[in-house]
């Protein structure tokens, strides 16, 4: 590349704003013009280590907007096996389970299988019978929290992976 304002020629060159026209200048001679990218909010020109910087700094702005952004709380997908678990940590059989939340031994027996996806208000009363938590927030298609008990990731650690 060569600086447009000396003509030396460089490995990179940053586009600056000398008196109204947009020129591509070496780092010396950059000093000279105003930063482009700081004036103007267009779409990168060149590929300099700065604007490599600032689009990896738009890509953590924009993951910061999802984050604050939509989030909803959804079952996490081993319910059954947490429920059992627990309930069984707390040395209790399905019917006696059933008996304390006043609901059918089948059901809890279907839910612990995997294979009836309890409603709002059986989750809360489970959640609070076994003091576990069988809900995570799920943002935008990233899943936290959830899952894997043995690999369980907070949305602490995957902002610090970041
Ligand atoms: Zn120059």
């Amino acid at each position: 590349m060569i600086c447009e304002m000396c003509g030396k020629e460089v490995p990179q060159t940053k586009t600056v704003i000398v008196e109204g026209s947009r020129l591509n200048v070496c780092p010396n001679c950059s000093r000279f013009g105003e930063d482009y990218r700081a004036s103007q909010s267009g779409a990168p020109i060149s590929s300099s280590v700065i604007e490599q910087r600032l689009e990896k700094r738009e890509k953590r702005m924009k993951t910061k907007d999802i984050y604050s952004g939509s989030s909803s709380t959804e079952l996490i997908d081993d319910y059954g096996t947490v429920i059992r678990e627990a309930r069984e940590a707390k040395g209790m059989d399905l019917e006696q389970f059933a008996a304390s939340i006043l609901e059918k031994k089948g059901t809890l027996s279907k839910v612990e299988a995997g294979a009836l996806v309890p409603d709002d208000k059986l989750i809360k009363k489970i959640e609070k019978a076994l003091g576990i938590k069988l809900t995570e927030v799920v943002q935008s298609g990233v899943t936290v929290g959830g899952g894997n008990t043995n690999n369980k990731m907070t949305l602490g650690n995957f902002i610090r992976k970041e």
